[in-house]
């Protein structure tokens, strides 16, 4: 587990997570095996605390039946015209444009170079939102996560690393 160790005057060793990163707090010239080995040893306690302080991101939240149509109508009005007009722009395109309740991911490109988007996409920032749609856009050219896939998708966002790494929840990103 990734940590961050403090030394000081302290007599014994502390965790304390800060920020979403461990910090240890240790005795001058402690043992580094020690200290790895007490960081391991309250792996399961530090996992729960993270996992605390991070916030729900909006496709964690829970919704209304209600809530999830009004999404699906905001994401029909707002998602799939930046989709079309992100498509004209990269000259990647796709056989259409299809808004989703799906929870695991932002979206997808199906083998017919379909794309679903999730309506809760549309609670992210803007920049969130062209990572998805040009990253499924990307799919219609490389069905995979390739380094060509990656190579091209930062031509077109720059940024790509960042923002992947920001947008929890999603490991197919
Ligand atoms: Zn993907």
């Amino acid at each position: 587990m990734d940590h961050e160790v403090i030394y000081s005057s302290r007599r014994t060793l502390c965790i304390q997570i800060k920020d979403g990163r461990v910090i240890v707090r240790a005795p001058w010239r402690y043992p580094r095996t020690k200290i790895d080995a007490f960081v391991s040893s309250h792996e399961g306690w530090i996992s729960k605390k993270l996992n605390e302080k991070r916030e729900k991101t909006p496709i964690e939240r829970e919704y209304s039946p209600d809530e999830i149509a009004m999404l699906k109508k905001r994401a029909r009005a707002e998602l799939i015209p930046r989709a079309m007009e992100l498509s004209q722009k990269s000259g990647l395109s796709a056989n259409g444009f299809s808004v989703s309740g799906a929870r695991t991911r932002y979206g997808s490109c199906s083998w017919q170079n379909r794309i679903t988007l999730s309506c809760f996409l549309v609670l992210y920032k803007q920049e969130y939102i062209d990572y998805v749609i040009m990253h499924e856009l990307c799919h219609t050219v490389h069905k995979n996560h390739s380094a060509d896939f990656y190579a091209l998708l930062e031509r077109f966002i720059p940024s790509c690393k960042e923002v992947r790494r920001h947008l929890r929840n999603g490991d197919h990103l």
